[in-house]
């Protein structure tokens, strides 16, 4: 009845009944791994063992087999009724195409999509940074510039008032006002200080081979009795542990270093106020050194976390100066470190500075 179905691409088989081969092509012996003479006569579901027993007679079944001949090929089979004279179903045509080539080109794409998306997103973060650092490094300059006219300032305010501490008697009432005048203005020069620090370019310090584990050591000694102190009596708990590798050498500077790690334990601390725990570690791997501080405090709301690094933000009302984080941020630029903030509200923060060292 049949000759050939010439297709070089697909494999056609008809089946009697009982699935029983009557005829197929040439490329169907191929796509199935028979000989031609083997294929003919021989019962489908037997000589395939991916193909199923049973199959409805009145449904047109189209479906993937992965890995059909063990060889992983992947064939895809489209397999209808055929139907006599009297409308009853006499057998079966079936088409077998071999797609692993196509398939493993829609594999290559979807890889390559998923590649592309990344670098995409890639880029689009160094976007950001670079329009956040370039934002920061502005705000940075105008600090300094400010920072140089309230210094001067500062030094009249200063100067006079030790003017007028010499020209009055020690038990004057006066001498009070001179104290508040003097305190008031060295704390604003320690304002002024901060300023200038985040206005400082980079290269303006001085870098050293510095352990990160031993700054973070003495920090952690240092600053928290200090703060526990500070702290009206019978305040709940903090728990701080601390776990710090070896060999976490950094080029940096060491005081900077030091007043970047005091102020972030100092903000794990203050979002803690109804106790909690605070980790310090290090750690070191192939490319880089790192520093991180966790707390359990309030964490911070999306808006804090985009403008955490502006000099003045600070949602602490008039206790806060908002130049803790800027500061932290000018000194990891100036050690080309990475600074990554984690945080979640009612959860927490974890701030990490990560530092690249050569091996
Ligand atoms: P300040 O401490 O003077 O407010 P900072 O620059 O140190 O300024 O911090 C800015 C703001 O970022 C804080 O007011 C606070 O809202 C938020 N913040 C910083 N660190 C943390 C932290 N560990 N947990 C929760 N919020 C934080
Ligand atoms: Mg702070």
């Amino acid at each position: 009845m049949l000759r050939e179905v010439s297709s070089p691409e697909r494999g056609v088989v008809l089946l009697d009944r009982e699935s029983s081969v009557i005829y197929a092509n040439e490329r169907a012996a191929r796509v199935l791994g028979k000989s031609l003479a083997d294929l003919v006569g021989c019962r489908l579901p037997d000589a395939i063992a991916r193909r199923p027993e049973n199959e409805d007679p009145e449904r047109v079944v189209e479906e993937v087999l992965e890995n059909m001949l063990g060889t992983g090929s992947t064939v895809h089979r489209y397999s209808a009724p055929v139907r006599g004279a009297d409308g009853a179903v006499a057998g079966r045509v079936e088409v077998y195409s071999d797609i692993t080539a196509r398939r493993e080109l829609e594999k290559e794409i979807v890889e390559r999509n998923s590649e592309l998306a990344e670098l995409n997103k890639q880029l689009q973060d160094a976007q950001e940074q670079l329009i956040q650092s370039e934002r920061l490094r502005t705000l940075g300059e105008m600090a300094a510039g400010v920072a140089h006219d309230i210094n001067n300032v500062l030094g009249i305010i200063l100067g006079n008032a030790q003017l007028a501490r010499r020209k009055i008697e020690q038990d004057h009432a006066a001498i009070k006002c001179i104290d508040a005048i003097e305190l008031a203005a060295r704390d604003a020069a320690e304002t002024v200080r901060r300023l200038k620090e985040i206005g400082k370019p980079i290269g303006a310090t001085e870098h050293q081979p510095v352990d990160l584990s031993e700054i973070a050591r003495d920090v952690v000694s240092s600053a928290i009795p200090a703060w526990e102190q500070s702290r009206p009596d019978g305040s709940p708990k903090i728990a701080v542990k601390t776990r710090f590798e070896p060999d976490c050498i950094v080029m940096g500077n060491a005081a900077e270093l030091r007043e970047a790690l005091a102020n972030i334990l100092l903000n794990a601390a203050q979002s803690m106020e109804s106790g909690g725990v605070m980790d310090v570690a290090t750690s070191r791997d192939s490319g880089a050194a790192e520093l991180t501080v966790r707390d359990t405090g309030v964490g911070m709301s999306e808006e804090t976390r985009d403008r955490l690094f502006d000099p003045f933000f600070t949602t602490r009302g008039a206790e806060g100066t908002g130049l803790g984080m800027s500061m932290v941020y000018a000194i990891a630029t100036r050690h080309r470190a990475r600074l990554i903030v984690k945080s979640e509200e009612g959860k927490g923060t974890a701030v990490t500075m990560r530092f690249p060292v050569s091996s």
